[in-house]
Parts: structure tokens; C-alpha cells; sequence
């Protein structure tokens, strides 16, 4: 049974005894001696290392402000781990052997050797407010839920993360939660993703398990996989993606971050394309001053560059509409026909209607595919019928 025991007796000084700070891998190991793991698997990088964060802990400390509660899980052999509150202790014994300088009110920076004897002490003796918890797996991912909505610290793959940790998830990120990956520049032309914060590995597990296609597939891939030995389903599709979208497209354009080239390659990678040719059209398209979605025109071009809908091609403006209107209807008007050009040569008794402005609708007389321009001299108006009849040939 699930188990929490408040302690307000351990002071910081403890806490940081034997503190260990990984810099190449970005992370605190250990503490409490040796008792506490700082960053057990399942938790997010340390993120509080901006002169801001870090020194905002040491502040409130300093100054007697609370900061915040704290959570360890006890495992089963009697040590402990932290389940919130990484990134303060982190900052803390990070601070305590001098890897940064808390800035006092006059701007003089200080790490903590040059602080003043009564200050250090000060921290070194503030307790902490510490939920212990002890229970099942599955009682802990429980609480590291509640923790999370509570807290809204956690991102949702990193919560994911917490709730299948095991090897897939521990190779997944030396992968694609690696600030070393050599190719991450190249990964991240195509994706917009905070790599720290688990961003790449979500996109990659999208991806190989088609969360595109129904949502949920995602947590049941990490389900499904997680205690496996290698990666290389996860790794081999992410490949095989990127080196698609880089093999058909030549230039890297931003917009390209916010497309879902998972799904771009499961929709087109068994289509021939010829890249130059691509390449000529993307490049056409992105000069093309009417074309206003220029994130469309990747998956307009792959589909054969006939879903215009793709790129919200520039309308006719209501002065242009009521200009055209306006000539074409007393035109109607002196021939005795309808002011819809379709319909005046038409046969039945729309033949000489006179439509209402809101009747009718602007139509390229020259299609924009073909060419033709969205300005007046491009513009005719039609029935709303007939404008209809056209935009679906
Ligand atoms: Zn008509």
C-alpha cells in the first residue's frame, strides 16, 4: 500500500553532502550522500542553468522565502529519488560547489565560497519540506501524474517518458535526446522541437507509430516497446523519413519545421519525383505573391500541385468585387440579359436574372494555376450556382 511521510527535518546542507553535477551529460547524479538519485531516468534534463532560474533558488533561499515542496520516492532497496524537485536541488548543489554566482543587490556576483560565513551557513542549515512516498509502480506514476498536473512542470512526452521508463526509453534518448547528436542540425531544419525537453523524441515516435493517423497510438508504441534491447524500428523509420523529405526537397525553407513529414511520407514516398523539377516548382510558388500558405505549397507540390486549397491562393477584395459587380450589371442591364455571364447564355429563365451582389461570387476569368492574377482585370463575377459549377472542374 502507498505510503507518504512528511519530513521537515533534513536541511540543505545534507541534502547537498556528496553532491554530484554531470556536466557532459547535463544532469545531477547524486546526493544525500549518496542515498538520493537527482535525476532518475524518467526525468527531463536539468533546465534551470540560465543565470536566471538558478539564481532566482539561491535568492529565495537567501532572503527565507519557501521554495516549494519537495518529492523523493523510496525504492525497494531503502534509497531515494527524486519525483519533483530536480531542478531546484540541482541548482542548489550546483550552487553549493560553485558552478554559478547568486548577484547581490548592489550587482556583485558571489559563489557561494565567497559568501559571507553567517550566509552560508544560512543555506546550509534551511530545511526543506520533503514528501517521501513509497509504494507499487504503479501507485508511484500515480503520484508523478498528480504531481504533474499540480505543477505543470513536465512536458507530455517527458511524462510519458516517466510512465514507460525502462531500456527502450533510456536508448531512445541517447538518441534523440542528445545535445551531441551530430545530426541534430540536420533533424532540426525539418522538425521544431525542444530537443532538451524531449520535443525530438516525441516527433520520432509520432512518426513510427502513426499517432498522426489516431491519437493514442503513441502511448501504445512506448507501451508495446518498452522493454526492448534496440531502437532500430524507431531509429530506421526517423531516417527513413528525413533522408526522404531531404532527397525530394533540395532547399531547406522554414516552413518546412511545421509540416508532418511523418505523414508526408507515409501519404507520398511511393510516388517518383523528380527533384529539380521540385525544386522549380517550390521556388515558382514560394515568389508567387498570391499564394498566402506558403507551408502548403510542400504538400501541394507532392500531391501533384492540384489541391489548390492547399495555399489559400489570394481572393478578390470587396472593392474589386463590387467594382466588377457594378460594370457588368449595367452592362446586363442595357442588353436586357442576366448580369451572370453563364447564365445570359444559358436557356432557361436565369437567362436574364439580375442577381444581387451577395448572390453572386468573384471568379478568375484566367485560372491563378494557369497564370491569371487576382486583380480587376482578372475578375469576373458569377451565380453562385455557376461559380460553384466552375471552382469544381
Ligand atoms: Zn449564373
Amino acid at each position: 500500500m502507498e505510503k507518504i511521510d512528511l519530513r521537515t527535518d533534513i536541511t540543505i546542507g545534507e541534502i547537498c553532502e556528496g553532491f554530484q553535477y554531470s556536466e557532459s551529460e547535463e544532469k545531477g547524479l547524486f546526493g544525500w550522500n549518496g542515498k538520493l538519485t537527482i535525476q532518475p531516468e524518467y526525468q527531463r534534463h536539468y533546465i534551470y542553468d540560465n543565470g536566471k532560474d538558478d539564481v532566482a533558488v539561491i535568492d529565495s533561499l537567501l532572503k527565507g522565502y519557501p521554495i516549494g515542496l519537495i518529492y523523493f520516492v523510496e525504492t525497494e532497496d531503502g534509497r531515494y529519488e527524486i519525483l519533483d524537485g530536480q531542478q531546484r536541488i540541482t541548482s542548489i548543489g550546483r550552487y553549493l560547489t560553485n558552478w554559478f554566482a547568486w548577484i547581490d543587490s548592489n550587482g556583485i556576483p558571489y559563489k557561494f565560497r565567497s559568501l559571507p560565513e553567517d550566509l552560508q551557513e544560512k543555506i546550509r542549515t534551511t530545511k526543506l519540506t520533503i514528501y517521501i512516498c513509497k509504494g507499487e509502480e504503479s501507485e508511484i506514476k500515480e503520484w508523478f501524474k498528480t504531481i504533474n498536473i499540480a505543477g505543470k512542470e513536465l512536458k507530455q512526452q517527458e511524462l510519458l517518458n516517466a510512465i514507460y521508463s525502462g531500456t527502450f526509453v533510456t536508448k531512445a534518448k541517447e538518441v534523440f535526446s542528445n545535445s551531441h547528436n551530430s545530426n541534430l542540425h540536420k533533424w532540426l531544419s525539418y522538425i521544431k522541437a525542444d530537443v532538451k525537453r524531449q520535443g525530438l523524441l516525441e516527433v520520432a515516435l509520432e512518426w513510427v507509430s502513426r499517432n498522426w493517423e489516431k491519437e493514442g497510438n503513441l502511448e501504445k508504441y512506448m507501451s508495446e516497446h518498452r522493454y526492448d534491447d534496440n531502437i532500430a524500428e524507431l531509429n530506421n523509420y526517423f531516417n527513413d523519413v528525413i533522408n526522404w523529405v531531404s532527397t525530394v526537397f533540395i532547399d531547406v525553407k522554414d516552413e518546412m519545421q511545421t509540416i508532418n513529414w511523418g505523414k508526408m511520407y507515409e501519404m507520398y514516398h511511393k510516388n517518383p519525383y523528380d527533384a529539380q523539377q521540385i525544386h522549380e516548382k517550390v521556388t515558382k510558388l514560394y515568389n508567387d505573391i498570391f499564394v498566402q500558405n506558403k507551408k502548403g505549397i510542400f504538400e501541394y507540390v507532392l500531391g501533384g500541385c492540384e489541391d489548390h486549397k492547399l495555399l489559400n491562393v489570394r481572393i478578390f477584395d470587396e472593392p474589386t468585387k463590387r467594382a466588377v459587380y457594378g460594370k457588368q450589371t449595367e452592362e446586363a442591364r442595357n442588353k436586357g440579359i442576366s448580369n451572370c455571364p453563364l447564365c445570359a447564355v444559358g436557356n432557361n429563365s436565369n437567362k436574364n436574372k439580375i442577381w444581387e451582389l451577395r448572390e453572386m461570387d468573384a471568379d478568375h476569368v484566367t485560372a491563378w494555376s494557369k497564370g491569371g492574377s487576382t486583380d480587376i482585370s482578372n475578375c469576373e463575377m458569377l451565380c453562385a450556382t455557376h461559380n460553384r459549377a466552375k471552382g469544381n472542374r
